[in-house]
């Protein structure tokens, strides 16, 4: 067996056992292989171990590869920062974006989905940990940012996704997955249609992230190994 099918089998069984810990079922936890900088014959590898939904940072880089695999019915994320002119591109090419924290980028992103394609998957990124280097929204401006993209055509708001401060210490690690849980339950009381998204946990942390209700979990080291 190779590495990566390998760590795909170790991850899945990590993911089995958080989810079985605390009653949930392991398949209500998505896995999604965060690729960024890793070679599209990667990514051929994880698909051939039954990975079918990739996540990547980098516009260009993950144009490139989507061109070398174009020969797979892959599901594409972005996660990464969404400039304006890109939104155009990330409309077309993706399946679902992770990372929306504007409504502005929102917008964009829904007036330029091209006619005839299911409406694009959305979550609104969030900076729980209020950390001034990241993005995302504020868990403030969360409620408005929601009921805004609620209604735009074509995007559909599936759910909320956070990158809390790394630690190793898992009492922190619950508490800042558990206030994305909650933030998704107070904001879906507004909203006319439920999302039914956590893009939450990584490599490092994904235990407490299945534990407090992930439905994504974005795992990149743990499959492909470091990153160059
Ligand atoms: C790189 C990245 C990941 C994967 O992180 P690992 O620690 O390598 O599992 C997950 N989510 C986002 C948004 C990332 O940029």
């Amino acid at each position: 067996m190779s590495t990566i099918t390998e760590n795909i089998s170790l991850v899945r069984n990590r993911i089995a056992a958080a989810a079985l810990a605390c009653g949930r079922s392991p398949e209500q936890v998505g896995l999604l292989a965060v690729s960024k900088t890793q070679p599209a014959r990667a990514i051929e590898e994880a698909w051939h171990a039954g990975l079918h939904d990739l996540g990547e940072n980098y516009l260009q880089e993950a144009l490139e590869k989507q061109a070398q695999l174009s020969h797979l019915p892959l599901t594409w994320h972005f996660l990464g920062h969404i400039q304006s002119n890109k939104t155009r591109a990330v409309a077309e090419h993706f399946d679902w974006v992770h990372s929306v924290d504007r409504l502005r980028t929102a917008r964009r992103l829904s007036d330029q989905r091209p006619p005839g394609r299911n409406a694009l998957n959305i979550c609104l990124q969030v900076n729980i940990s209020g950390e001034a280097s990241k993005s995302g929204c504020t868990p403030g401006e969360l409620p408005e940012l929601a009921l805004a993209v609620e209604k735009l055509d074509n995007v559909c708001l599936r759910g909320l996704m956070v990158i809390p401060q790394p630690s190793d210490n898992i009492r922190e690690q619950h508490a800042a997955f558990a206030q994305a849980r909650q933030l998704l339950e107070h904001v879906n009381e507004l909203l006319q249609h439920p999302m039914d998204t956590l893009s939450m946990g990584m490599s490092g942390d994904l235990e407490a992230a299945v534990a407090e209700g992930a439905t994504w979990v974005r795992i990149g080291t743990a499959i492909f190994g470091a990153r160059p």
